[in-house]
């Protein structure tokens, strides 16, 4: 046998529906397909149009988690797993997911399409390339780049200040070795200065792609995109450089939600991908708003912890686009329970009940976040892994019973959609039982400074915040530009609820380090980066790509 992993030989022994068969399951038409090969499509332009006319029918579930271990808590496992567990109580359920991006793909985490009996097909199409609408935001994206330095070597007649230039590059591949740039060192007529590059998923253009809603949003946010600014501190932005037009020509295809399967054949929309740490965090709105028309229920993820995706599902997405979840699923595992509580990543298949119960607070300020800071009704799901002991399973279920959490323990990774029927079933009752109140954690009017604060003492538990003299300085501008009426997106480690990665669990009274602000006036946000965190990800001694290779007809093997 080829030397393939477990997750690769599942996912190609199943052999997918058509296209076709899939969309008919939505009551998708033949017509409104652009097919990318037998088994991805694109939807028509035409065709959304006419379901944006149509009021969103379905209901919504947003898929967060407790805060991550280094392998990930199988949020994307399990909401693909929901999906099909919806699908087995006889409803019409549609998933939305982002992108895989290559970055993790070669690097720590490797794939972003599920796992054992949850997943999604065609595994390694869907993360590798894909449709092309990586490729498509990283052009976009790097023609701006070429634009602003083409400028200044042509004279530079928007008067552009070299040294406020924050438009940099981006790439797919984790390279941290880009992270600082020297640019321009050709000629005597070019400007050297420094610059940076970002991994394709920390871009404004990809944030932009999922936050638009029509062509004619997306249009006006690529034009409104701020590269730098002038010696005066005015912004200048992609439409004065005369960028606009060609960056969203380069967007038209990408714009369009793609249409794939899970295992168990049914429907999920993968588009854009935004990180939870460093971006937003959240698949495309227009995914969303198709999707919620199409079925009755719609399953979506939002990056890493409750703290960050969770958070900015809220307050950027909802904010932005009116949508509203109607039940939230909080993923956690007994591994990360027990890494939370102080066990090292090396002893997690040993049963620990000490350390379960010391790291389950993790879990508690999770729920608290989710059903009281935002107002979502949650169910928790623990996601079982094959080494979860039948005691720390009880413990968990007992603790939780006895604090009123609905609670189900999901299999769908060993046993598909059946594995997850109880999970789906308690996501049904619960968003029966109780409305989402929807909370915002800060209102539009807020200061900007008060914005971060709210978000650092709510949903963080910070003590205190504190700012870097020049993200203090920057504040000043933003204000004095009137655009500190924008959400802020929280950039920070996804490993902690502070600002440092190795403070596991629930920590209280901690600072927020505020350390730089960026404005992207086109996804409609100010960027706050907190503490180390890095908008260029590196890779480890032994990335993912180490395992990977090709066979003689061309077939993927090894690790994907
Ligand atoms: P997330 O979306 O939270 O980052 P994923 O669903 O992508 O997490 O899962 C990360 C990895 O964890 C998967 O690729 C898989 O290797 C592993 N995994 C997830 N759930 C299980 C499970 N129940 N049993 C074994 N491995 C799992
Ligand atoms: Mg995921």
């Amino acid at each position: 046998e080829k030397n393939l992993s477990s997750d690769l030989k599942i996912a190609r022994e199943k052999k997918p529906l058509g296209i076709e068969e899939v969309a008919k399951k939505l009551s998708i038409p033949h017509d409104a397909l652009e097919r990318y090969g037998a088994f991805k499509a694109k939807i028509s332009w035409e065709y959304l149009k006419e379901l944006f006319c149509r009021p969103r029918r379905g209901k919504l579930v947003l898929v967060t988690a407790t805060t991550p271990t280094p392998a990930g808590e199988g949020k994307t496992t399990t909401a693909i797993g929901l999906t099909d567990g919806l699908s087995r109580l006889g409803q019409k359920a549609a998933l939305c997911l982002r992108e895989p991006s290559m970055g993790p793909v070669f690097g720590a985490k490797g794939a972003a399409t599920g796992s054992g009996l949850a997943q999604l097909i065609p595994r390694e199409e869907i993360n590798l390339h894909f449709t092309g609408d990586f490729a498509a935001v990283a052009a976009a994206h790097n023609l701006l780049a070429a634009l602003i330095d083409n400028h200044l070597y042509h004279g530079n007649d928007l008067g552009i200040d070299p040294r406020k230039i924050s438009w940099g590059r981006v790439v797919d591949i984790n390279d941290r070795a880009l992270r600082k740039i020297l640019v321009g060192l050709e000629s005597k007529k070019s400007f050297p200065r420094f610059s940076f590059f970002d991994i394709v998923a920390a871009s404004e253009v990809m944030a932009i792609l999922c936050l638009a809603q029509s062509y004619k949003d997306l249009r006006q946010r690529i034009a409104d995109i701020c590269i730098g600014r002038g010696r005066d501190d005015k912004n200048i932005d992609a439409e004065e450089l005369g960028a606009a037009g060609a960056m969203s020509v380069l967007l038209v295809h990408a714009f369009k939600p793609n249409l794939v399967q899970t295992l168990e054949n049914n429907p999920a929309f993968v588009h854009g991908g935004p990180f939870g740490n460093i971006a937003h965090g959240c698949s495309s709105v227009v995914s969303l708003n198709a999707a919620l028309r199409l079925a009755d229920w719609v399953v979506t993820e939002a990056g890493f912890g409750s703290d960050l995706g969770g958070e900015k599902f809220v307050n950027i997405v909802c904010r932005q686009s009116g949508l509203k979840p109607d039940c939230a699923v909080i993923v956690t595992t007994v591994r990360a329970l027990k890494f939370h509580g102080g066990m090292t990543l090396d002893c997690l298949n040993q049963r620990d009940l000490y350390s379960l119960e010391k790291g389950f607070p993790n879990l508690l300020r999770h729920i608290q976040i989710v059903e009281e800071v935002l107002g979502i009704p949650a169910v928790v799901a623990l996601n079982r892994f094959s080494a979860d002991s039948g005691e720390e399973i009880d413990w968990l279920g007992k603790r939780l019973g006895s604090l009123g959490y609905p609670f189900a323990v999901c299999n769908h990774w060993a046993q598909g959609g059946e594995g997850a029927v109880e999970l789906a079933r308690r996501v049904l009752e619960r968003s029966r039982q109780l409305n989402c109140k929807l909370n915002f954690t800060y209102a539009d009017g807020d200061p900007l400074i008060k914005k971060i604060e709210k978000i650092a003492l709510n949903v963080y538990k910070a003590g205190s915040i504190a700012l870097h003299p020049h993200a203090q300085e920057e504040i000043r501008v933003i204000e004095r530009q009137g655009l500190d009426q924008l959400p802020v997106c929280m950039a920070k480690t996804q490993y902690s609820f502070s600002v440092d990665p190795r403070l596991r669990g629930a920590p209280e009274g901690h600072e927020l380090f505020v350390r730089e602000l960026r404005v992207a006036a086109g996804a409609k946000y100010i960027l706050v980066l907190c503490g180390e965190i890095n908008t260029m990800p590196g890779l480890p001694k032994v990335p993912a790509s180490s395992s990977m290779d090709i066979d003689e007809e061309g077939k993927v093997i090894g690790t994907i």
